[in-house]
């Protein structure tokens, strides 16, 4: 799987495959290079501020 075309939620497992998928549950960031990278955590995760191993739901 390339770099960028998949991201995993450390707090709830949550995977997501392919562009239009990262887009809908994690959504993307830009870099400070101008790379643009899957969010490392859902979009869940982050409205709840849920950390690896500190589960808020
Ligand atoms: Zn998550």
């Amino acid at each position: 799987m390339p770099y960028g075309k998949y991201a995993e939620c450390p707090c709830c497992n949550k995977i997501a495959k392919g562009e239009a998928d990262i887009e809908e549950d994690f959504g993307y960031r830009t870099m400070n290079n101008g790379k643009i990278i899957p969010q490392s955590y859902c979009r869940e995760c982050r409205s709840a501020h849920c950390e690896a191993g500190n589960p808020k739901h």
